[in-house]
Protein backbone atom coordinates (compact mmCIF):
# COMPACT_ATOMS: atom_id res chain seq x y z
CA UNK A 1 0.00 0.00 0.00
CA UNK A 2 1.38 3.36 -1.01
CA UNK A 3 0.27 6.62 0.23
CA UNK A 4 -0.09 9.97 -2.08
CA UNK A 5 -0.87 13.39 -0.99
CA UNK A 6 -4.08 14.61 -1.69
CA UNK A 7 -4.47 18.18 -2.79
CA UNK A 8 -7.13 21.30 -2.67
CA UNK A 9 -7.52 23.20 -5.74
CA UNK A 10 -5.17 25.91 -4.12
CA UNK A 11 -2.27 22.84 -4.29
CA UNK A 12 -2.66 22.56 -0.02
CA UNK A 13 -1.94 19.25 0.90
CA UNK A 14 -5.60 18.16 2.28
CA UNK A 15 -5.15 14.69 3.08
CA UNK A 16 -3.65 11.12 1.53
CA UNK A 17 -4.85 8.64 -0.54
CA UNK A 18 -4.17 4.73 0.03
CA UNK A 19 -3.20 2.25 -3.03
CA UNK A 20 -1.31 1.22 -5.81
CA UNK A 21 -2.08 4.43 -8.15
CA UNK A 22 1.60 3.76 -9.40
CA UNK A 23 4.60 6.38 -9.10
CA UNK A 24 4.94 9.28 -7.33
CA UNK A 25 5.17 12.46 -8.17
CA UNK A 26 8.58 13.46 -7.42
CA UNK A 27 8.03 17.31 -6.85
CA UNK A 28 4.51 16.90 -4.49
CA UNK A 29 4.27 13.58 -3.90
CA UNK A 30 1.07 13.48 -5.26
CA UNK A 31 -0.19 10.44 -7.98
CA UNK A 32 1.68 10.55 -10.93
CA UNK A 33 -0.67 9.69 -13.60
CA UNK A 34 1.76 11.65 -16.43
CA UNK A 35 5.21 11.05 -17.50
CA UNK A 36 7.52 13.73 -19.18
CA UNK A 37 7.70 13.08 -22.88
CA UNK A 38 10.82 15.78 -23.44
CA UNK A 39 13.03 14.02 -25.81
CA UNK A 40 16.33 12.65 -25.25
CA UNK A 41 17.35 10.93 -28.09
CA UNK A 42 16.94 7.50 -29.12
CA UNK A 43 13.34 7.87 -29.69
CA UNK A 44 13.20 8.24 -25.60
CA UNK A 45 11.52 10.24 -23.57
CA UNK A 46 12.92 12.13 -20.23
CA UNK A 47 9.72 9.68 -18.43
CA UNK A 48 9.91 11.65 -15.48
CA UNK A 49 6.98 10.59 -13.39
CA UNK A 50 4.47 13.95 -12.91
CA UNK A 51 1.09 14.85 -11.54
CA UNK A 52 -1.58 17.18 -13.19
CA UNK A 53 -0.31 19.74 -10.71
CA UNK A 54 3.29 19.30 -11.84
CA UNK A 55 3.26 18.74 -15.32
CA UNK A 56 4.09 21.78 -17.47
CA UNK A 57 1.72 21.56 -20.94
CA UNK A 58 3.33 22.75 -23.87
CA UNK A 59 1.22 21.42 -26.74
CA UNK A 60 -2.19 19.05 -26.72
CA UNK A 61 -0.92 15.43 -24.98
CA UNK A 62 2.54 17.07 -24.57
CA UNK A 63 3.46 17.47 -21.28
CA UNK A 64 7.17 18.21 -20.01
CA UNK A 65 8.44 18.04 -16.08
CA UNK A 66 9.56 21.71 -14.97
CA UNK A 67 13.56 21.29 -15.72
CA UNK A 68 12.56 20.60 -19.11
CA UNK A 69 9.82 22.90 -19.62
CA UNK A 70 12.15 25.59 -18.83
CA UNK A 71 14.75 24.31 -21.18
CA UNK A 72 12.24 24.65 -23.61
CA UNK A 73 11.07 27.53 -22.77
CA UNK A 74 14.84 29.22 -23.18
CA UNK A 75 15.34 27.17 -26.22
CA UNK A 76 11.98 28.90 -28.09
CA UNK A 77 13.25 32.10 -26.92
CA UNK A 78 16.63 31.95 -28.19
CA UNK A 79 15.09 31.50 -31.21
CA UNK A 80 15.37 27.67 -31.36
CA UNK A 81 12.51 27.09 -33.06
CA UNK A 82 12.76 29.48 -35.77
CA UNK A 83 16.22 28.20 -36.11
CA UNK A 84 15.66 24.86 -36.16
CA UNK A 85 13.06 25.25 -39.27
CA UNK A 86 15.05 27.33 -41.56
CA UNK A 87 17.57 23.79 -41.12
CA UNK A 88 14.62 22.00 -42.20
CA UNK A 89 15.55 20.41 -45.46
CA UNK A 90 12.35 20.73 -48.19
CA UNK A 91 10.99 17.47 -48.87
CA UNK A 92 12.44 16.29 -52.27
CA UNK A 93 9.92 16.18 -54.89
CA UNK A 94 8.55 12.86 -56.29
CA UNK A 95 8.62 12.23 -60.38
CA UNK A 96 4.92 12.33 -59.91
CA UNK A 97 4.80 15.52 -58.54
CA UNK A 98 7.64 17.07 -60.81
CA UNK A 99 5.56 16.06 -63.97
CA UNK A 100 2.40 17.31 -62.48
CA UNK A 101 4.29 20.47 -61.83
CA UNK A 102 6.11 20.47 -65.22
CA UNK A 103 2.57 20.03 -66.68
CA UNK A 104 0.64 23.32 -65.06
CA UNK A 105 3.41 25.58 -65.59
CA UNK A 106 3.75 24.27 -69.29
CA UNK A 107 -0.11 25.17 -69.56
CA UNK A 108 0.54 28.59 -68.04
CA UNK A 109 3.37 28.95 -70.38
CA UNK A 110 1.36 28.24 -73.28
CA UNK A 111 -2.03 30.05 -72.55
CA UNK A 112 0.34 33.50 -71.52
CA UNK A 113 1.48 33.35 -75.02
CA UNK A 114 -1.88 33.46 -76.68
ZN1 LIG B 1 3.24 16.89 -8.36
ZN1 LIG C 1 11.59 15.74 -18.19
Amino acid sequence: MTIYNLFDERGRVVGNIRGDLGPHCPDCMGVADYLCDYPVGDDLTCDRPMCERCLKCVAPNIHYCASHAKQWENFRRNGGVAQQLKNVVPFPATPFFFFLRQGIEGRAYVSTRH
